[in-house]
């Protein structure tokens, strides 16, 4: 179990981040339960709660999330399902148990760029951007290709308003286990955009694949050429999870499953 010696109730997103400075076992509490299977222990642990980022709501241009969001939010909001159909329920139903997803929050997952992440890939599909309180914003892609590990808070979620199919395709083990491959596909007037998680790697943009069938007048009959070409394209590897092999045949296959959805 992880522990941290001092609490410190933030009521300012300022103070939150003057505090993470201050020393380098400082640390953001999220929901803790991914903290809660560590046993570090820490300095500060910083509390948001009182901060009010936990909404769900939109502006012209974007629905916005804020980082203690909880995963059940997600899954159960109406606004998201207006614009993205199922997608979250979808993506979300399956982890652990509603408690738990009760109590995950947003800004922890995306921030710390799991690569076993459910949630990652779909807000990838859907052209996500992150706020960060000292780093502003950039796109999600941006965030997750960085190398180094920021010293800074996720403030909020950024989804651009747009009406779109969405299809979320992963396979699991068993119903609560982590996924061993999973896919998000958007399309947005016929406009497709597959983002792959749990390679085991950070998920990813599939851009090659995204251009065959972006390219093509009749996506439909480009599949097959598609589901060739995206082992190519995604670095797949093996883990305990599932081998390289069967992430690859997973893939293409999940693939013809996810366009299929998004055409229909
Ligand atoms: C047993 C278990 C099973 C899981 N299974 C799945 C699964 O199948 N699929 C899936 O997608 N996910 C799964 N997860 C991950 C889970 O969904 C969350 O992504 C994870 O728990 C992090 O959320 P949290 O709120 O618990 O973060 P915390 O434990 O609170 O924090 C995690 C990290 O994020 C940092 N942090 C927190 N908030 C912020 C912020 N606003 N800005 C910057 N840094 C911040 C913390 O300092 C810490 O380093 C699982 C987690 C556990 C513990």
């Amino acid at each position: 179990m992880f522990s941290f010696s001092k609490f410190f109730l933030a009521s300012s997103l300022e103070e939150a981040y003057t505090e993470l400075l201050k020393n380098k076992k400082n640390i953001i509490l999220g929901g803790t339960s991914y903290l809660r299977m560590g046993n570090t222990p820490w300095n500060t642990g910083i509390d948001l709660s009182n901060l009010n980022l936990n909404y769900i709501s939109e502006t012209e241009e974007f629905i916005n999330i804020g980082a203690m969001t909880t995963f059940r939010q997600l899954e159960t909001n109406i606004l998201l399902k207006d614009f993205f159909g199922d997608i979250f329920n979808v993506a979300l139903r399956d982890i652990i148990g509603v408690q738990f997803r009760s109590n995950v929050t947003v800004g922890a997952t995306v921030f710390s760029k799991y690569g076993f992440s459910d949630l990652i890939p779909v807000l990838l599909s859907l052209d996500a951007k992150v706020k960060l309180f000292n780093g502003g914003i950039l796109s999600l892609e941006d965030f997750l290709n960085e190398q180094n590990i920021r010293k800074d808070i996720l403030v909020e979620i950024l989804i651009p308003k747009k009406y779109c199919k969405t299809s979320f395709q992963c396979v699991r083990k068993s119903k609560t286990d982590y996924s061993i491959i999973n896919l998000a596909i958007c399309n947005f007037n016929n406009k497709i955009t597959i983002a792959v998680g749990s390679r085991p790697g950070k998920a990813m943009l599939a851009k090659k694949t995204m251009a065959i069938l972006n390219l093509s007048e009749n996506i439909e009959k480009e599949i097959v050429n598609a589901m060739k070409h995206i082992g190519d394209e995604i670095p797949l590897d093996s883990n305990m999870r599932g081998s390289k092999s069967y992430r690859e045949l997973l893939l293409s296959a999940l693939l013809r499953k996810g366009i299929q959805e998004v055409l229909n």
